[in-house]
């Protein structure tokens, strides 16, 4: 099976250089090795899913409001990303749990409104570098996952993706090791076993993110249990992204 890639832009890219990228990237990915999401800015999500219309490229936002319209000026609402031809949101990236609070309450509202308008939720999940040192890694990332997933139905799950995402491997060039992303795939299928079946464990898509790039991509999303990753940084350019694309083993 083909490798899923996301690319996670976060607050980089104008809509112009993102239609730039995007021309090139159309241009010269192949989609034999992997399939790819990408997720710009919300101002470039127009140009983005215009572009993309009929190629094997995929467009995601990066965040989306919980509710479903109303008074809540400067938000963006889930049907208003799914009128626009995107297929995917980040949900509970560490950006968002850290620099605006988001709380797993919070987050379970925002997958349940994306859900319901049509969306696939690529929800992050991943421990602090003083829950590692402390051993708690596996116990915070089986808690996240519980309550971001809380009452949704089985079927469901098809439109959920997990992406486990240290918080002390992203931005810093420190990437996880093979055992730490194979353990914790494993909690993370194991939480899915116990609360719903061996079957949604089994089929519920994997990734990796935090400082991937051309040089650990390979040993890191080939990992037991892994489907694919989550790209920050090298993402950024297409030239890298455009190799690690085409070129994933
Ligand atoms: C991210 O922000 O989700 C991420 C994985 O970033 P980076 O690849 O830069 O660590």
């Amino acid at each position: 099976m083909k490798k899923l890639i996301v690319a996670n832009f976060k607050m980089n890219q104008t809509p112009s250089q993102t239609k730039q990228y995007l021309t090139k990237f159309i241009a010269g990915f192949t989609g034999n090795r992997a399939d790819v999401v990408i997720c710009p800015s919300f101002l470039s999500l127009p140009i983005s899913t215009f572009l993309t219309q009929g190629t094997l490229v995929k467009i995601g936002a990066q965040n989306v409001n919980d509710e479903e319209e109303g008074a809540y000026t400067g938000e963006i609402s889930a049907q208003m990303l799914k009128d626009l031809g995107v297929e995917y949101v980040i949900v509970g990236h560490s950006d968002r749990r850290i620099k605006f609070k988001e709380t797993d309450r919070l987050i379970n509202k925002k997958i349940k409104t994306a859900l319901k308008n049509g969306l696939k939720c690529i929800l992050c999940v991943g421990e602090s570098l003083a829950d590692r040192n402390t051993g708690k890694t596996l116990e915070v990332i089986r808690h996240q996952i519980e309550e971001d997933i809380k009452g949704l139905y089985e079927n469901e799950l098809e439109s959920v993706i997990i992406a486990y995402e240290p918080i002390w491997a992203i931005g810093t060039g420190q990437n996880a090791n093979v055992k730490d992303v194979e353990n914790a795939a494993k909690v993370i299928r194991k939480v899915i076993f116990d609360s719903y079946s061996e079957k949604a464990s089994r089929d519920i898509q994997v990734l990796y993110g935090g400082s991937l790039n051309e040089k650990n991509v390979g040993a890191l999303l080939n990992c037991t249990g892994v489907d694919g990753g989550l790209f920050g940084k090298i993402s950024l350019s297409v030239n890298n992204f455009l190799d690690i694309a085409n070129n994933l083993k």
